[in-house]
């Protein structure tokens, strides 16, 4: 098997360590990263992160449920594994099995937790704000009565913030309240004698936007893949983060195109010139956005193409009128940098009206993750 044959992802190791080394250099001294490596980190492939940065001395990971935990203590991971969504009672023995930290969701859950019979790792979501999951943070008394509660080894408290990337005057007042709010409910907690817990607020904008902030934890994720801008707050700093990941097929064939002809499904495009168009080896089930029809770029051979008409399930056409020395089997980039030209996931995502997060976590399956 060859990985490159047909369709593939890069993970650049070099990237990955430079922008945490980044991040760290705006995290509080005390606050340690806990990368947010949930459907396949964004894409990226969580076994490969997962291990990159165990051994850049990363000690806590999140995910998004209890089968991404088990793959990963599978693959070898002896690090902290924190399922930030719901797992099924059903699958509470494989929590235990597993040892793999669960968040509480409200207290209906803790109590369901708390019936399984063998102590499980918890942490307990606070709602701030957000209104998602989490025990609203002025009910302290709930909030408690899962502290109390026997069966759970309570390990953390969380919340999350839910504009921490707006930095009008309204937002950043919401966000000062969900801060306020969380360090309340933490006070409270210490006043009721509990203190052996860590805490976590943030994720990549929380860090970026407010670096002042002191918990044990930051939930990194989007910045540490390099797909954001990495604005530090209003300071007008800029961190310098790399593309981790970039998104390749090949050049399938190579076709002359008639004046007025229409091309692939639903002939949505018609050539209003004679044209060379070039089909690449990759569609929509890879993850590409089939709104990219007519719309989306590639790089080959440095130069940047139009892809015309629909994308198709597994192929695409672009136009390579312009680029002359294109061949079957060249490399065509589509998230990524060919020399000088670059396709970044923020791009992308812009072009069709989402977050780099939709855009990468997107990014299919059959896709060969390979560490450069
Ligand atoms: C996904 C996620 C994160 C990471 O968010 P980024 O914006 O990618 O940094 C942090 N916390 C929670 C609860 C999440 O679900």
């Amino acid at each position: 098997m060859y990985p490159k044959g047909r369709a593939w992802i890069e993970i650049n190791r070099k990237a990955l360590l430079h922008d945490l080394s980044e991040l760290r250099s705006v995290l509080h001294e005390q606050t340690e990263p806990m990368p947010a490596i949930k459907a396949n980190a964004y894409g990226h492939g969580a076994i490969e992160v997962e291990s990159i940065l165990r051994e850049a001395g990363v000690r806590a990971f999140c995910v998004a449920s209890v089968d991404e935990a088990v793959e990963l203590r599978r693959a070898g991971s002896d690090a902290e594994l924190l399922v930030l969504g719901y797992t099924h009672p059903l699958q509470f023995d494989e929590l235990f099995e597993y040892d793999i930290t669960q968040a509480v969701v409200d207290l209906e859950y803790a109590r369901e937790l708390s019936a399984y019979g063998r102590e499980l790792k918890v942490h307990v979501a606070v709602d701030t704000g957000m209104h998602r999951i989490g025990e609203r943070w002025e009910d302290m008394d709930r909030i408690l009565s899962i502290f109390r509660l026997p069966g759970l080894l309570v390990k953390g408290v969380f919340s999350h913030l839910c504009v921490a990337d707006e930095l009008c005057e309204d937002k950043k007042r919401f966000t000062e309240y969900q801060i306020s709010s969380f360090k309340k409910v933490i006070d409270g907690l210490h006043e009721n004698g509990f203190r052996d817990f860590c805490t976590h607020l943030q994720a990549s904008h929380g860090v970026l936007n407010h670096s002042e902030l002191c918990f044990d934890f930051a939930r990194l994720g989007i910045a540490l893949y390099g797909a954001d801008r990495g604005m530090v707050g209003e300071s007008g700093k800029r961190l310098d983060l790399w593309p981790v990941l970039s998104l390749k097929a090949r050049v399938v064939s190579i076709r002359d195109i008639h004046k007025g002809e229409g091309i692939g499904y639903g002939l949505t495009y018609t050539a209003d010139r004679d044209m060379r168009l070039a089909t690449v080896s990759i569609g929509y089930a890879d993850g590409l956005d089939r709104a990219l029809s007519n719309r989306g770029s590639a790089l080959i051979n440095s130069r940047r193409v139009k892809i015309i008409g629909r994308l198709c399930m597994d192929q695409l056409m672009v136009d390579v009128s312009g680029v002359a020395d294109v061949k079957p089997g060249d490399e065509a980039v589509f998230i990524g940098r060919s020399k000088d030209e670059e396709i970044s996931a923020i791009e992308v995502a812009e072009l069709l009206g989402t977050i780099p997060h939709e855009v990468l976590s997107g990014l299919g399956a059959r896709l060969q993750r390979i560490v450069v």
